[in-house]
């Protein structure tokens, strides 16, 4: 109980002050999103040595999509669907805070929308106008040799890094129940993200998800071909993973796997972000990647050298 006395307004101005800090900690929903882009570049151009550039970004969340590739509750690999899991949380916490900012929400658990059948989410995707794409996009958009180096691992396999091998199919149903599916989301697969993305002027695209070396490039929706429509794209490196076996050619572990691609992406397509950039605290980990940070100069042995007159993204 605070005495009536002359202590009392100041206790209280005491308090307010207190909350008004609090609360400035916490960026108003509107409030520009300041990132932290890494890319590498050639330095000098041309030479085939790579330097690690960061870049401040600040965007609107009312022009920034957030896409999220293929989390699905299953995956035909026992060690991806634990990954997935693992991640999951933090993703969600992510996602969260950038709706709450303004970002639309746009979950792509690509082969699963039978499940999301007549929820508004799927027809706010399905009523986007349709708006013509250049180049047109395509269901699954490969490695663009004129474009990248070969991938610096080797996922022939499929990229299962369990012993003994999974059996390989499709027994995915739908995106993992953890990640929250709210009022003003979308849920796709295809064309859909790039019309709903036409149709409220966002030109800022956030990709995370799965997998790195595969969907999180060449879906509809994703690295690839949002880039090639102009989109500035931005991968979230520590909310992803790769299907690597790390018997594989480069013979790395499997989280070194991932940062390699991630660098392959940097080099070739787009610039990175870690989530703590949105979240505070610390970028996410897997339990189980213990090495200390990686340095791109420390692992540019993997890489083969790029084709020659190969071109970068612009930057965003
Ligand atoms: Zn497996």
């Amino acid at each position: 109980m605070i005495p009536n006395t002359p202590f009392r307004l100041p206790v209280l101005l005491g308090v307010g002050f207190w909350l008004a800090s609090a609360l400035a900690g916490r960026p108003q929903s509107g409030a520009p999103l300041v990132l932290t882009l890494r890319s590498l570049e050639q330095d000098p151009s041309g030479s085939g040595r790579w330097k690690t550039v960061e870049r401040q970004a600040r965007w609107s969340p009312a022009g920034t999509a957030a896409v999220i590739c293929d989390m699905w509750d299953r995956h035909w690999c026992q060690g991806a669907t634990a990954r997935v899991a693992e991640m999951a949380p933090r993703m969600n916490r992510f996602v969260a805070e950038l709706r709450r900012r303004g970002v639309l929400v746009i979950h792509c658990p690509s082969g699963t929308l039978k499940f999301y059948e007549g929820t508004p989410q799927r027809q706010r995707a399905q009523s986007a106008p349709k708006v013509p794409a250049q180049p047109p996009l395509q269901g699954w958009c490969s490695l663009d040799p004129s474009r990248e180096a070969p991938l610096p691992i080797d996922d022939s396999d499929g990229g299962c890094d369990d012993d003994p091998r999974c059996q390989s199919g499709s027994p995915w149903q739908r995106q993992i129940a953890t990640l929250d599916i709210l009022e003003g989301d979308a849920i796709t697969d295809s064309a859909e993200a790039w019309r709903l993305m036409r149709q409220r002027g966002i030109t800022n695209v956030l990709v995370m998800g799965v997998h790195e070396n595969m969907c999180v490039l060449g879906r509809p929706f994703s690295i690839r071909q949002m880039v090639r429509q102009g989109q500035n794209v931005v991968l979230v490196r520590d909310l992803t993973d790769t299907m690597y076996n790390s018997r594989k050619r480069p013979q790395v572990d499997h989280f070194t796997g991932t940062e390699l691609v991630a660098w392959h992406i940097e080099k070739y397509w787009c610039p990175t972000m870690t989530s703590d950039q949105v979240l505070g605290g610390r970028p996410f980990r897997f339990a189980a990647d213990t090495k200390p940070p990686r340095d791109y100069a420390d692992h540019a042995r993997f890489f083969a050298p790029a084709p020659p007159g190969v071109r970068r993204a612009p930057a965003p």
